[in-house]
């Protein structure tokens, strides 16, 4: 079972926001509800994990590894899904997929299937011409899920998923993650609040 070590991370934003400590855990295909309040270092810690973020000291290891040293093989293998942000608003879901895939590097002719694809599988196809900024909570996660299977990745790491969603979204949000991890045959690292979110 792959493992991610998180060995003694620490992090400080600018001179002295010191967002992480001395993190040192470590993360198996699974569920975790990482308990604190908004602002206690969550999302930093996932966005270091998937490697888009540097840590001022400590490494993170993938299968004994260090993730700075693995680089595009690290990332290859992983799906991210970010916590909800607006950046992205201006963007229409076919565009902010297209936008993803190129970052991701991935051929043409391969991504415009993939992407048509996927749009289904999050049930999208028919709002793809419409800017993020118009869809709901709900949309906006599916469109961030589709976005973390482009690469086909081994393993999904999501921050928040049911984060600021209604409690039946949060069900339709959990059960297409279930759906998908069943379909693409990957696993996953979710941090969440809602401890309603079954299996992983
Ligand atoms: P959480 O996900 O648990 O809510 P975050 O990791 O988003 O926590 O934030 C941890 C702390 O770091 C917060 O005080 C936040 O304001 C600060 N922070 C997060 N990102 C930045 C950034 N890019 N620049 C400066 N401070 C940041
Ligand atoms: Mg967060």
């Amino acid at each position: 079972m792959m493992e991610l070590r998180i060995k003694n991370i620490s992090k400080t934003y600018g001179k002295s926001k010191k967002a992480l400590c001395n993190v040192d855990i470590s993360l198996t295909p699974g569920i975790y509800g990482l308990l604190g309040p908004n602002g206690s270092g969550k999302s930093t810690l996932m966005n270091i994990i998937t490697d888009n973020l540097k840590a001022d000291r400590g490494c993170v290891y993938y299968d004994g590894d260090p993730i700075s040293k693995l680089g595009s093989k690290y990332r290859e293998k992983i799906g991210y899904m970010p916590q909800q942000q607006e950046i992205y608003d201006n963007f229409t879901g076919e565009e902010f997929l297209w936008y993803m895939a190129a970052l991701k590097g991935l051929e043409k002719k391969y991504a415009k299937n993939k992407i048509d694809n996927l749009l289904k599988v999050v049930n999208l196809t028919s709002e793809k011409n419409k800017k993020i900024g118009s869809y709901s909570g709900g949309m906006k996660q599916r469109i961030l899920i589709a976005q973390a299977l482009l690469n086909d990745p081994d393993i999904l790491i999501m921050d928040e998923p049911t984060a600021g969603l209604d409690p039946v979204t949060s069900v339709e949000i959990n059960s297409l993650i279930n759906e998908v991890q069943e379909r693409y045959n990957t696993s996953s690292i979710i941090i969440t609040h809602d401890l309603t979110c079954a299996k992983a």
